[in-house]
């Protein structure tokens, strides 16, 4: 059985996940829409990376054929000092393809390339795996580097290669993890021919692995996974083999919240703090101007101005009410060229938002920073779009702070969680249904891989969205005025 570079990494996750992706295949499930999204941000980057090491050859051959990739590669090296996509192999299966292969004296250099802007510590294990496929299959390796996008570069005209990306050498800190990878690739290696299924148990990060779905099954949607803190879930899952917050004793919840949450869940019933909500009501300033943005964090920066991973916001939604519960306006900006979106944003925002009265916004770092962004590129708004901050509400706080708690919010305070728990308003079924969708759909417009009719659709889809939005604050403020007796 052969063990991959993506294999191993996994398989330092969870020996478990790697016994089924090598031998229950037909359970894994298919990429969604946002890891393909992921995918292909990573081939962008790769391609303008190569231009790093100038004048590198390809090794031609598909990415399952490892043999003549392996065998190509041979010969190449012996011809050429910088290959890229460059395969090796062992006699006992393990392989891998290392992104750059640079010919240092009479070694190699092992350049691994990603779309990150710093250096994670998972990159180590990455070219730890590889460092030692390689040297093995007859590649003395020198120096191991990182090639990512450098987070200090600001683009003013045209990309700058070289500026765009950062390169850190990780040689010593690879070179530490040499005889953990033998021991791990042994282990690997038979574990994964084992014919039995290992018994792991399910831990807090489970949710993040794909076969989440298969070993999760039982996991009821909300359960002490969702109340606690991880390290104590998995402590208490070790011990008693249960998630079920009926089975967890009550000195498991050291905090208020966790107290409120399992008490709304045994006895089905919701928390109120009505002297909390009053007080939170009070400090608003009708009108109300309730506000939500989206962005796109594109990872090769589009627009001057920007950097790697900005938040670009391209598009706002503005419910305006006069009174408590009073008739509704509705004021909405996107941007449909493929230019930056940031001034028209910024003019459209300072005009809708008046020039007093509340801003309700929904988890306030978010909206706030993006204004001192704003601010911060167009001196001429700036007094105006800081003024906004000031009025700044967070309609987050009383759910937060469990002013205001149902069972049916799991421990959330996310307003996907919030809304459906107290009102038939919900996301299910929408085209773009989380912030996510939307940024990965206006990314895919501005990328220029969208047909003139996808996009017409995306923008009516956004238009949707984003409206939800802001029109979920409105139903939740008059929520919060119901429980608190105010009308
Ligand atoms: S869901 Fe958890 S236990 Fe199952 S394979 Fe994934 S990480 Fe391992």
């Amino acid at each position: 059985m052969y063990l991959s570079k993506s294999d191993y990494l996994m398989g330092l996750d969870c020996v478990k996940a790697l016994w089924l992706k090598k031998n229950r295949k037909e359970i894994m499930p298919e990429y969604d829409e946002a890891t393909l999204a992921t995918f292909d941000i990573g081939n962008r980057v790769q391609d303008l990376a190569r231009d790093f090491y100038p004048g590198g050859i390809m090794v031609e051959a598909e990415t399952w054929d490892v043999e003549n990739g392996s065998i190509l590669t041979k010969e190449l090296s012996k011809k050429h000092n910088v290959l890229l996509e460059a395969f090796a192999q062992l006699s006992n299966g393990c392989f891998c393809r290392i992104d750059i292969l640079v010919k240092n004296d009479d070694a190699w250099d092992l350049i691994e390339i990603k779309s990150a802007s710093s250096v994670k510590d998972y990159y180590i294990d990455d070219l730890a795996f590889q460092k030692y496929v390689f040297e093995n299959a007859g590649y003395p390796v020198k120096r191991c580097k990182v090639l990512h996008l450098n987070s200090d570069y600001v683009r003013y005209g045209a990309l700058d290669v070289k500026q765009l990306f950062a390169e850190d050498d990780v040689t010593d800190a690879v070179l530490q993890k040499k005889s953990e990878v033998e021991m791990y690739v042994k282990g690997m290696l038979s574990y994964q021919a084992m014919p039995d299924e290992p018994e792991i148990p399910l831990h807090s990060s489970c949710s993040d692995c794909p076969f989440y779905g298969y070993c999760g099954k039982d996991v009821p949607p909300y359960s002490i996974f969702n109340l606690l803190r991880a390290d104590k879930a998995d402590a208490f899952y070790n011990s008693t083999h249960s998630c079920d917050i009926k089975d967890l004793p009550l000195e498991y919840c050291t905090t208020d919240k966790q107290l409120i949450d399992r008490d709304c869940f045994l006895n089905d019933k919701i928390h109120v703090e009505k002297e909390n909500i009053k007080e939170w009501l009070n400090s608003l300033e009708y009108p109300l101007y309730y506000l939500d943005y989206e962005t796109v964090m594109p990872a090769i920066p589009l627009f001057d101005n920007t950097s790697p991973y900005s938040q670009v916001p391209f598009q706002f939604s503005l419910h305006i009410q006069k009174t408590p519960g009073g008739e509704l306006e509705h004021i909405e900006f996107l941007h449909q060229e493929r230019s930056d979106p940031r001034r028209a944003l910024a003019e459209a925002l300072v005009k809708g938002c008046g020039k007093k009265g509340s801003v309700v916004v929904y988890n306030q770092q978010f909206e706030k920073t993006r204004n001192k962004e704003l601010a911060a590129l167009f001196p001429d708004l700036s007094a105006d779009i800081l003024a906004i901050n000031e009025r700044v509400v967070d309609q987050l706080i009383p759910f937060r702070n469990r002013y205001l708690y149902s069972p049916k919010q799991n421990s959330s305070a996310s307003i996907k969680y919030v809304l459906p728990a107290f009102s038939d308003l919900s996301y299910k079924g929408m085209n773009i249904a989380n912030g996510g969708d939307a940024m990965n759909k206006y990314l895919a417009f501005l990328n220029g891989s969208q047909s003139e009719e996808e996009s017409k659709q995306m923008f009516a889809d956004l238009l949707k969205y984003c409206g939800q939005d802001t029109y979920a604050m409105v139903l939740l403020m008059d929520v919060l005025y119901k429980w608190a007796d105010i009308k």
